[in-house]
């Protein structure tokens, strides 16, 4: 077993060693740019774009030109949002400029709403509930009060691991005329996605959370929907997005997501039975702790954990050699409380006592049984140290 343990996959993942063997032509000889349509250079580039843009589209039930390469799902909810925005606001002027989201979204989606409602759109960021979940009727009381043009609910959380009823949420925006957006970073190559069935308009993807590398995503855009461009130049994809294509990049998200789904029903039990392995483990060493979001509609190698009276700070301090996130992950750079843990009803004092545990593929059971040996280990030393936690016992 090699140290330190990486369980933090939902911040990033580890390249694939498959994924970079796919990539390493692209970076290497075969250096051409996909747009060069008068030599060889950039045909094999072009050819190799195209091949990974059926491996996209296939992962999730789509045809290869319904997806645009970005440079990752931050960019991906921007051209979604932004562009479906200002392709309203041109073609029908008046119209309805009210998006619909709700509380546990990245802040790639919820900071980008903030702003849009400052260019003068109406926003509505719905509650979730206890387990994460948000509410379907929730969603139906918010289309009544007032139609919308859009509505963005992310497929999978990356704080709590909760997975959203998508489907239910897709057919009831297609009922109503309205556009449904997904953030399914978290949630592809993960759990079967399909756009498909679940009646999606535009979906976000993004390369390294799935084993492959930074700085490259796609965008899903349903046949018929337009998105006005947000990054104007040469026209690439079908002028939804202008720049040169980051040709080895795209490669490797093509073979992340060929690899995702040749393996990730067996992939998807064995990493719930990792968390399972974890999560018992931790509930028989030690009294009050809690888990975080639904217990079954969730990513399965997600843990969010609260441990009762113990600083998240210390005790990933404690866990030197375990590389795991704080419930104030997205925002490290600041020690805010996670607005995912405060939006499920944790007071303050327990977000910051809270851990995200993201297992990944790299990971064994060796590891998860050394982990939690080190947790049980800690945490009732940490709480002997604390003041307020002697009052209550
Ligand atoms: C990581 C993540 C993003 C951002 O993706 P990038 O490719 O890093 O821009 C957006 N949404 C969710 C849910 C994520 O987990």
């Amino acid at each position: 077993m090699n140290l330190p343990i990486y369980l933090d996959n939902h911040a990033t993942t580890r390249l694939d060693p498959r994924v970079l063997e796919a990539m390493m032509p692209y970076l290497k000889e075969a250096y051409g740019n996909a747009a060069s349509h008068s030599h060889g250079f950039g045909w094999a580039a072009e050819q190799a774009v195209e091949t990974a843009r059926a491996q996209v589209a296939q992962l999730i039930g789509a045809t290869a030109k319904e997806i645009v390469f970005t440079s990752g799902a931050t960019e991906s909810n921007n051209l979604a949002l932004k562009g479906m925005v200002e392709a309203a606001r041109l073609s029908q002027p008046g119209s309805s400029l009210h998006i619909i989201t709700q509380a546990t979204e990245h802040k790639a989606v919820l900071d980008l709403c903030a702003w849009l409602e400052k260019q003068g759109c109406r926003v509505t960021v719905l509650p979730v509930r206890r387990d994460g979940l948000i509410d379907p009727d929730e969603l139906r009381r918010a289309l009544d009060e007032e139609p919308a043009l859009m509505v963005s609910i992310m497929a999978a959380n990356n704080e709590v691991g909760t997975v959203q009823p998508v489907e239910e949420i897709g057919a009831f925006c297609r009922d109503r005329g309205v556009f449904f957006h997904t953030d399914a970073a978290q949630a592809v190559g993960k759990v079967a996605m399909d756009v498909t069935r679940a009646k999606i308009d535009l979906l976000s993807i993004s390369g390294h959370k799935i084993y492959g590398p930074k700085g490259v995503g796609a965008l899903y855009v349903r046949r018929g929907v337009k998105p006005a461009e947000q990054m104007h130049g040469g026209g690439h994809e079908r002028g939804m997005r202008s720049g040169t294509l980051n040709v080895a990049g795209i490669v490797g998200l093509g073979a992340a997501c060929a690899l995702a789904g040749a393996e990730m029903e067996a992939e998807a039990a064995r990493l719930t039975a990792l968390r399972e392995r974890l999560r018992t483990k931790l509930l028989a060493g030690l009294e009050r702790i809690r888990v975080n979001g639904s217990a079954d509609r969730r990513l399965a190698g997600n843990l969010s954990v609260t441990f009762e009276g113990v600083d998240s700070e210390s005790l990933m301090m404690g866990l030197k050699d375990v590389a795991v996130s704080s419930g104030s992950a997205c925002t490290s750079a600041s020690i805010q409380a996670s607005h995912v843990l405060r939006a499920l009803g944790l007071s303050d004092e327990d977000t910051h006592s809270t851990l995200r545990f993201g297992i990944g593929c790299f990971n064994t059971e060796e590891e998860i049984d050394f982990v939690a040996e080190r947790i049980v280990e800690v945490v009732p030393k940490l709480r002997e140290l604390s003041p307020a936690w002697a009052e209550t016992t």
